[in-house]
């Protein structure tokens, strides 16, 4: 049996579609068939080569990390989910998209999500099929892997396991809490996912910032309390004062940057009141610098990064989804689908929307 990767040769330029040999499976292996695979930021910078920490192998790089498939097939052994459930062939599932290397100090630490030696698969690495955009995808033994709820779509599901539980592990991360106010930089699929997990933490107030007014319409979906379109509120000083009066003086708990904007990490502290957080997921593109006055972090004031999430999450955020279904409209974050051998038409398409910020999140369906 073979099946289709979608190969980085070279950046900027169109992906390749290569085709491989299925590998016969190790004892507790399981070989998911991908059903919709989403285009994460994180892709289209890959894409673009301004993500320099991790440079082109020579045969190029697999693509695609956030996800979600079908059982296709059990190795040895491997018949039971994370939480002891029976697995069977055609089972749907959700699993993490982090492959640490469980061998280094942050793995050892049981931070897997900030493991130092994440390996960016290169094509034609065995097992081949290590990227999400593609026919298969290998987990390797052990790999934590859950089954998902029948009742949550599969455009809801395609997201968990990076935006959702990126943005949900961000706000444990702050340490938010039952009666937050909270505040969202960017109403995108990140911003949305944020808001309705924030209120599902029991925030108190919710304020999203965008500049399009459909969006910030979405996010009142989500659960906004308040928004601000920066349009409107044009400048640092009149968002940060807007801040300060619908949170009647007390300023934000926890100030989100999921825009990837470096400057809105001095706007986000100013947002604080004593003792809030501002974290930084937004912004993975190194190179960019702010000026910020350390001043400002006394009375309490921190600044997190947060990157991906531990893979126990999981359960929790389908627990999640099922808890918000009939209340949040998750079907309408996925806006763009595409199918897998449409992948060079659906990068350019991403990114042009990125640019209109219309597209809130675009999947390939294998
Ligand atoms: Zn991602
Ligand atoms: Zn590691």
């Amino acid at each position: 049996m073979r099946g289709r990767v979608v190969v980085c040769k070279e950046h900027n330029q169109p992906f390749v579609i290569e085709e491989y040999e299925v590998p016969e499976l190790e004892p507790g292996a399981i070989l998911l068939r991908m059903v919709q695979s989403g285009i994460c930021g994180s892709d289209l910078h890959y894409w673009r080569g301004d993500q320099a920490q991790a440079p082109l192998p020579p045969t190029g790089r697999v693509m695609g990390h956030e996800g979600y498939g079908v059982v296709h097939s059990l190795g040895r052994g491997a018949d039971r989910d994370s939480l002891g459930r029976r697995l069977r062939e055609g089972d749907r599932v959700v699993y993490t998209a982090i492959f640490p290397c469980n061998r280094c100090h942050m793995c050892l630490k049981s931070m897997g999500n900030l493991c130092v030696n994440r390996p960016f698969p290169a094509a034609g690495d065995y097992p081949y099929f290590t990227g999400t955009y593609a026919d298969y995808l290998y987990l390797p033994p052990g790999h934590p892997i859950f089954l998902a709820p029948d009742g949550i779509s599969d455009e809801v599901l395609a997201p968990v396991n990076c935006a959702m539980g990126t943005v949900t592990q961000g706000l444990i991360s702050a340490g938010a809490e039952a009666g937050d106010w909270v505040v969202v930089q960017g109403a995108g699929g990140l911003g949305l996912t944020a808001t309705a997990v924030a209120k599902d933490m029991g925030a108190h107030g919710v304020i999203v910032l965008d500049r399009l007014e459909n969006r910030l319409e979405l996010a009142r979906e989500f659960g906004a309390d308040y928004v601000i379109n920066i349009n409107e509120y044009d400048t640092p000083e009149a968002r940060i004062e807007r801040v300060w009066e619908l949170t009647r003086g007390r300023g934000a708990d926890v100030v989100m940057e999921l825009v990837g904007l470096a400057d809105l990490l001095v706007e986000g502290v100013e947002m604080l009141g004593n003792g809030g957080t501002f974290v930084e997921i937004g912004d993975i593109v190194p190179g960019r610098t702010v000026a910020l006055d350390p001043s400002t972090l006394l009375k309490g004031k921190r600044i997190v990064g947060s990157l991906m999430y531990p893979a126990h999450l999981i359960p929790r955020i389908l627990d999640f989804l099922e808890r918000n279904l009939e209340t949040r409209p998750f079907h309408k974050i996925v806006s763009h689908k595409f199918k897998l051998e449409d992948v060079n038409k659906a990068f350019p398409q991403a990114e042009w929307n990125a640019r209109q910020t219309e597209v809130t999140r675009a999947v390939l369906a294998p």
